[in-house]
């Protein structure tokens, strides 16, 4: 019943008709706000006879009465909305105080100052939701009360102090109002109830409805309840407890409370609280009728709930219960429990955890509790956190790290170059790119945070030292980062380690009975394999070569193969390279077998293998210049300059790429078609049975995929009867430029499978570049809802995900056994796995650190 008494109001009907002990009370309904507001904020007749009886009622069932100093009923007033609006509206505690009641209250509690401190609570709250006073005025009288008793703090006032503050409260009103402060608890009660309905036409009300498309005409509950006190002396207390370990998850009752005390001592930490146990001892009935209650609630809402419970004179009240937060450890443990109890089932289970979960679990992270000193925000381009000295060289971070020092490299980006000291550093830090720029890929593929498109870090590389704000940062200064908030900070920062439960196993378990779509992983060498089988991939949907390219062991050679200048050297210099390839695929297969891995060929520009075009030249320049230098070496690197610049290209990423370097230089792929036959030939014959898939990349037209189908199907010939054996094995094709999408049909014909490429997809089809848009404008558009999300993390449904649709629809008529996956980052994005098993797709591909997630979204999309 939400709508007619409000989310409160309906929670508050629901524990009572349940038989819970919720203090008494009654709710004005949005029925009688609205027509409140037809009536132009008149209350009707009828509505104040019926609060008049509700009241009567009350004091009927509680045995205080309104205005007796000896016994008195107070009452809180809150608003209550059918759609939550928190802290949008007004409250009012404690109505029905007046001077003789507060003197009551505190005979009744024995404690004056909270008897004092309560009423000039009331006034205040009153004086400004209803009479419309400013809070600082009185907070100012406060102020000068502490000064004249040369007190800091509100507690350490005494009652006398609280009795003076209150007259001049009462002065106050007076004069502003021109009338003395209503003591009549009725007329404080009519007057709260017309305010708490005026309150939903507050300005900020009005603004949080437009944001969060709230209706104007919904109007508001008024929910009247009796007050209870927790300071009404040894048998009264309060506290706050979750019905299982909200951080662990554990079935047992878990929280603190506090004798002879008010909700706001458990609060403000003014005393230290007992844990719920204690309660046990102290007053064994209501602990029990405790434990009795926590499990009714649990039965009833079917989730770990955070209650809020007074005790007051051994009478037990629960003020508001509410579905727990909790850590994705204690979520994880709490929803694979209540499984096995019976309360809810699997699928319900599985609905409960959310991708962040997932990600929370596997990764480090900063401790909450820790405090920081934010220096920068970025991208959150890869969660897990890190501390550690600061190197901004690649080389550096990879000798420092081998010495067994934790480093973050923080570079303005990095290139396949880098990646040697990637592998070393606890984390990476960029102040540009975006999130599948290098530096992001390459860490998500390795597990370990990355902060890119950092743009506030402004660094200086000749200096060896970065700006943040007003912070210089040397090298080799401790920082912290935290790569699922995008978070950079200052110094050393506590860290807590992942620590997955039996559950999470179990839970994952299920998510695979539930799933259609098949989980594959993103992984180029033997341990990534091993480490994403663990996670439970199915297979490798994409093994970049390019990593493979940039070894330190083979970069020489394969920078032979790039400047030949004949056939014959890049033949020389390609048998160098064959053998070490082979080895690669040799480990990655027997990892995987006996399920498929989908091998790239070469893709990147092959400029990223070779030094940058800027830094050579600077050197030349320099040898130039230098009287003692070598002439014969100053010609080597003259040439070798010439070279580098007629590779170099304005635009290398709609350049000489992907399958046209498969086109230009056959022998290339040829190379590579051969190592991967042959690895897994002599795998095969070891009784390992190695399931290959060739993939090219960057085709956009199926010529370019039948021509170099035929140099694949060449070199298998080759192999195969070397071997005197034959393999299955297929070729096909990745779907990354519009126009492959477009002409799917005709590529079909030629491709056993697909995969689109939706990085590169996402690049083409908005003519975005993923290196550079996203520090730069494509942030402004996230935050401005130009677009609805970064297109790089989650897939734009409306544009690339049309193609992806037309893709899979004419590439399956042309080509009926055609496997269709995705490879592109969005295989590990909930959202995107979402759409892709919706399509119809048959297998998504993510880093292995992603794949519990994406088994887990494909899960959730199917049931
Ligand atoms: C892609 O473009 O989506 C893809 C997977 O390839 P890469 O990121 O290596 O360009
Ligand atoms: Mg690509």
């Amino acid at each position: 019943m939400k709508a007619l008494l409000g989310g409160k109001g309906a929670g508050l009907a629901e524990m009572t008709r349940a038989g819970l002990p919720v203090p008494p009370g009654f709710t004005i309904t949005t029925e009688a706000c609205r027509e409140y507001f037809a009536a132009g904020g008149v209350l009707a007749p009828d509505l104040l006879a019926e609060v008049d009886a509700a009241i009567a009622d009350l004091e009927a069932r509680t045995g205080k009465r309104f205005g007796d100093p000896a016994n008195p009923l107070l009452v809180s007033v809150r608003s209550g909305a059918p759609i939550s609006m928190p802290g949008m509206m007004d409250t009012i505690l404690n109505l029905g105080l007046n001077d003789a009641v507060a003197d009551g209250l505190a005979r009744l509690t024995g404690d004056a100052r909270f008897a004092y401190d309560a009423y000039r609570r009331f006034i205040q709250m009153f004086a400004n939701v209803v009479l419309g006073l400013e809070h600082a005025r009185f907070e100012a009288i406060i102020e000068d009360e502490k000064r004249r008793r040369g007190v800091e703090t509100d507690p350490e006032l005494p009652a006398e102090a609280w009795q003076a503050v209150i007259r001049e409260f009462l002065a106050l009103v007076e004069k502003e109002t021109k009338r003395p402060f209503p003591t009549e608890p009725r007329e404080q009660l009519v007057l709260a109830i017309r305010a708490v309905f005026d309150s939903w036409n507050n300005l900020r009300a009005i603004v949080y409805r437009k944001l969060h498309k709230i209706p104007d005409t919904l109007g508001t509950a008024v929910n009247v309840q009796m007050m209870v006190f927790g300071n009404m002396g040894d048998t009264s207390g309060t506290g706050v407890a979750f019905t299982r370990n909200p951080s662990t998850g554990e079935n047992v009752l878990y929280g603190e409370f506090l004798l002879n005390a008010q909700g706001e001592d458990v609060v403000a930490g003014i005393r230290t609280p007992q844990p719920i146990a204690a309660l046990r001892e102290v007053m064994p009935e209501v602990y029990a009728e405790f434990e009795r209650i926590a499990r009714r609630l649990e039965a009833h809402y079917r989730d770990m709930q955070d209650i809020e419970f007074t005790i007051e004179k051994g009478k037990l009240y629960l003020l508001q219960t509410r579905n727990g937060k909790r850590t994705a450890r204690a979520a994880v443990k709490i929803a694979v429990d209540m499984v096995k109890e019976g309360l809810i089932d699997e699928r319900e289970a599985l609905r409960r955890i959310t991708p962040e979960m997932i990600d929370q679990l596997l990764h480090r992270r900063i401790d909450p509790n820790a405090p920081r000193t934010v220096l920068a925000r970025g991208l959150p381009a890869s969660p897990g956190a890190a501390t550690g000295i600061v190197v901004f060289d690649a080389d550096e971070a990879e000798a420092r790290g081998k010495r067994g020092e934790a480093v973050i490299l923080v570079r303005p980006e990095t290139t396949p170059d880098d990646i040697h000291g990637l592998a070393v550093a606890q984390g990476v830090i960029t102040s540009r790119g975006g999130m599948t720029s290098h530096a992001a890929v390459v860490a998500r593929g390795m597990g370990k945070p990355a902060i890119v498109g950092a743009e506030g870090l402004k660094i200086d590389l000749e200096a060896e030292t970065f700006r943040a704000g007003d912070v210089v940062v040397k090298k080799g200064d401790v920082i912290s980062m935290d790569g699922a908030t995008g978070e950079i900070l200052l110094g050393a920062v506590a860290l807590v380690e992942p620590e997955p439960d039996p559950e999470f196993e179990t839970l994952l378990g299920w998510a695979d009975r539930f799933r259609r779509l098949g989980v594959r992983a993103n992984a180029d060498t033997p341990e990534d394999a091993a480490r994403a089988r663990a996670f439970g991939a199915q297979g490798i949907g994409l093994c970049r070569t390019e990593h493979m390219f940039m070894a330190a062991d083979r970069l020489p050679a394969v920078r032979e193969m790039i400047l030949a200048e004949t056939p014959e050297e890049r033949a020389a210099a390609l048998e160098k390279i064959r053998p070490m390839q082979e080895e690669d695929f040799y480990g990655i297969f027997k990892a995987m077998a006996p399920y498929p891995v989908t091998v790239r060929l070469l893709d990147p520009p092959l400029h990223e293998f070779l030094p940058k075009y800027e830094e050579l030249l600077l050197e030349v320049d320099r040898l130039a210049r230098d009287p003692q230098a070598d002439p014969a070496r100053l010609q080597e690197k003259q040439a070798f300059l010439r070279k580098v610049r007629a590779l170099k290209e304005e635009n290398p990423m709609l350049g000489l790429r992907g399958c046209r370097l498969g086109i230009l230089y056959p022998e290339v792929y040829a190379m590579q078609a051969e190592a991967i036959f042959r690895a897994a030939f002599r795998l095969r014959q070891e009784g390992v049975p190695a399931n290959v898939e060739i993939m090219i990349p960057l085709v956009g037209h199926a010529n370019e995929l039948a021509r170099l189908r035929e140099v694949v199907d060449a070199a298998y010939r080759k192999v195969a009867e070397a071997f005197g054996a034959e393999m299955p094995y297929l070729v096909g094709t990745m779907i990354e430029v519009p126009r492959a999408a477009l002409t799917a049909d005709e590529i079909g014909r030629v491709a056993d499978f697909f995969s689109f490429g939706t990085n590169d997809l996402t690049q083409t089809t908005l003519g975005v570049s993923r290196d550079d848009a996203e520090g730069k404008f494509l942030h402004v558009y996230v935050e401005e809802k130009i677009l609805p999300d970064n297109p790089f993390v989650t897939l734009d449904t409306g544009g690339v995900g049309k193609l992806v649709e037309m893709g899979l629809r004419l590439g399956r008529e042309a080509n009926e056994r055609l496997k269709v996956g995705v490879c592109g980052e969005h295989g590990g994005d909930a959202r995107s796995i979402r759409f892709f098993h919706g399509a119809g797709l048959d297998y998504v591909s993510a880093s292995p650190y992603r794949v519990p997630l994406a088994r887990l979204a494909a899960a959730q999309a199917a049931i």
